[in-house]
């Protein structure tokens, strides 16, 4: 079976939004357990993830050194914490592999989102990323980044437009039936603009939800498995009526949805995934913590939506 498994932001991290590279390899090496466990068991598996911390710190560099380097936009950094990140779950995969006997290929695939230049998002950027910047410093960064004003001071706002297609999909999809594990649309995919007959790369960001939904329903996978730090999905979240879903029909997710239980920055995407990946062809679509995932593809765990 085929299935497309997008890490949250805290799997490769740890929870704290600063950790330096050896607390990433240790988080990574706990994701790569949990893979491995699914390769054991005959699953064919591409790895989405996000790339919010790596960006970020990406960007303060940029900022600290723009006197000494050229900056470098936000497309090209989604390449570089694609490339960074690809990496580290390529070596703690090959490592956890070679201790368990598992003889597979791995392979990052840097992926490109197809966005559409007209979305509305464009016109209207609002998702804050990377650090706090003081009202000079963000003068001085208009000519590279859109900065907006926020609590506390300055950021750079992107647009966040949605997915059209991913560029990569064929070659990804190829390396998957040769059971090549596939580590691809990294922090949702560097999102580009068709030009003519070009493509070229934009200042924005893609969900990478949504676009590890688009991925899943473009490689016909059988299972869209979202891992995050809580268990479930919850309705009344954090409230005093909170309630843990465990299976769900799309039409009566879709209805929670309406009734405004997920919020867009965070479970909304996810939930949303999850229902257009079931509109598109899609057996089942998981919302589980990292912890779970393998009871959760094994039906323990985790929010379970299906048609
Ligand atoms: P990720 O990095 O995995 O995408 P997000 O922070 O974007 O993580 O989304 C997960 C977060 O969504 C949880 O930590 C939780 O606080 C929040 N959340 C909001 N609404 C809900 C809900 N209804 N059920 C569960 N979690 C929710
Ligand atoms: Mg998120």
């Amino acid at each position: 079976m085929k299935a497309v498994v997008a890490l949250g932001g805290n799997a490769l991290t740890g929870r704290d939004r600063r950790a330096d590279i050896q607390r990433q390899f240790d988080a990574t090496r706990r994701v790569a357990a949990s893979v491995a466990r699914m390769i054991r068991n005959g699953w064919h598996i591409a790895l989405t993830h996000g790339n919010g911390p790596q960006v970020g710190s990406l960007l303060l560099q940029q900022k600290m050194a723009a006197h000494e380097v050229p900056p470098m936009p936000l497309h090209v950094l989604g390449a570089l914490s694609q490339g960074q990140i690809g990496y580290m779950v390529q070596q703690c995969l090959r490592n956890e592999f070679s201790t368990q006997g598992i003889r597979r290929e791995i392979a990052t695939i840097i992926t490109q989102t197809l966005v559409d230049g007209n979305d509305d998002a464009f016109t209207n950027p609002t998702k804050p990323i990377g650090p706090l910047y003081s009202e000079e410093e963000a003068e001085a960064m208009k000519t590279l980044y859109p900065m907006g004003k926020v609590e506390g001071g300055w950021r750079i706002l992107v647009a966040s437009p949605r997915p059209a297609s991913i560029v990569e999909s064929g070659v990804i999809k190829e390396l998957m039936e040769r059971d090549v594990i596939v580590i691809a649309a990294g922090g949702g995919g560097i999102p580009v603009v068709r030009k003519g007959d070009e493509l070229v790369g934009v200042d924005a960001v893609v969900d990478k939800d949504l676009a590890s939904q688009k991925l899943a329903s473009e490689i016909g996978a059988e299972i869209l498995l979202i891992l995050t730090d809580v268990p479930h999905v919850f309705l009344n979240y954090g409230k005093e009526n909170e309630r843990a879903l465990r299976d769900v029909g799309s039409e009566e997710m879709e209805e929670y949805l309406r009734e405004g239980h997920f919020p867009s920055g965070s479970m909304g995407p996810k939930v949303e995934a999850a229902l257009n990946f079931l509109k598109n062809g899609g057996r089942e679509a998981i919302i589980a913590s990292i912890e779970s995932a393998w009871d959760a593809l094994e039906g323990n765990a985790g929010t379970h939506i299906h048609e």
